[in-house]
């Protein structure tokens, strides 16, 4: 069978599964982005459309929701799941491994677990994966089930999907933006979003706490081999002294990879664990996709996208600033 057969027939079973089973829970990755949460609820409106019972997971410490995503209605979230999950399917959106989830209480023998994704390293944990690399986000492919399903999108499943196709290419700007993608919003668009609306809940109204930790992460750029690796570490301080919190170190990075000579931007936060134990949290951005960061990652326990990728780590900084230099010149003197 070539990959689009598969393919094929993994969105057919897919759609089987979803028109045929009465109870779903609904779960995405941990510190949930646009993608996650715009698939997240897209779905659920789409089964709740479907007369569906379907309800939305998520770990109680990510409530409230960043700022920007503060505008979804998350009241029927739940945080402890259902007694009856062994007999729900439990779909996954937007999770490239099964411990991108963060509580594993979600992981339930005997339920059925739907695997929906588009990061090329997910591990096809499911027993139904539908994975589709060339996918520019997750809601891009609930968008495609939508339509198969016969489901014509409120408002609410509209402007959620186009959240995730927003944040996931960058503003139609990053390599993963394929025809699909402008087709998609198009189609959104007509099911009557409100673009700009959305464009100023995502990206402006920014809180000073987090412009204060961009300045700081500004002042901590640091550069290597030319520029090829341009990193910047936040410490507690930066966050404690800024008022800032994890969130608020979302898009740092692309000021990072936009410096003229960087081939890979890193953006390492700093949190100190109540165990004791010093965890960095690694993002990590290729620019002209001649280094791929998923590799990079993936080789310090993480994962992700070729161009976008991350990992969590208790490397010091330098250790991390050697393992990443490393790590770049083997790939480059490869190709
Ligand atoms: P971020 O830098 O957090 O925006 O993440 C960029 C990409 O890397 C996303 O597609 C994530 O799914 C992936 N990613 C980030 N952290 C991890 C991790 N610890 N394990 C696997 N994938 C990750
Ligand atoms: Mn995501
Ligand atoms: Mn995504």
């Amino acid at each position: 069978m070539s990959t689009t057969e598969a393919r094929q027939a993994a969105r057919e079973e897919v759609l089987e599964l979803l028109r045929t089973s009465g109870s779903f829970l609904l779960v995405t990755h941990e510190h949930p982005d646009g993608d996650a949460l715009g698939s997240l609820i897209a779905m659920h409106g789409i089964l709740d459309a479907l007369g569906k019972d379907a309800k939305m997971f998520m770990a109680a410490g990510e409530i409230p929701l960043p700022q920007e995503y503060r505008f979804f209605d998350v009241g029927e979230v739940v945080s402890v799941p259902p007694p009856d999950i062994g007999e729900r399917v439990v779909v996954f959106l937007d999770c490239g491994n099964i411990d991108r989830t963060p509580d594993d209480a979600v992981k339930h023998e005997g339920a059925r677990i739907l695997n929906i994704d588009h990061h090329h390293d997910n591990t096809l944990f499911g027993d139904v994966d539908l994975v589709v690399p060339e996918a520019s986000c997750t809601a891009e492919i609930v968008w495609d089930l939508m339509g198969g399903l016969g489901v014509t999108a409120t408002l609410e499943i509209a402007e959620a999907l186009y959240v995730g196709l927003v944040t996931d290419t960058g503003k139609f700007m990053y390599e993963n933006t394929g025809p699909r993608a402008h087709v998609m919003a198009a189609d959104l668009i007509e099911a009557g979003i409100d673009v700009h609306g959305i464009y100023r809940r995502l990206y402006e109204g920014v809180p000073a706490a987090k412009l204060n930790l961009l300045g700081r992460a500004l002042e901590r750029v640091r550069r290597f081999d030319d520029g090829r690796l341009t990193i910047a570490t936040l410490d507690c301080d930066d966050f404690r002294q800024t008022g800032a919190d994890e969130t608020h170190s979302e898009g740092i990075i692309d000021h990072l990879r936009s410096v003229e000579g960087t081939k890979v931007a890193a953006l390492a936060r700093q949190r100190d664990d109540p165990g004791g134990v010093s965890r960095k949290k690694v993002s990590l951005r290729s620019t002209d996709g001649e280094v791929d960061v998923s590799a990079v990652a993936r080789a310090g326990g993480g994962g992700g996208h070729r161009q976008a990728a991350g990992f969590t780590t208790e490397m010091t900084e330098d250790e991390l600033v050697a393992f990443l230099r490393a790590e770049i010149a083997a790939q480059l003197t490869q190709s």
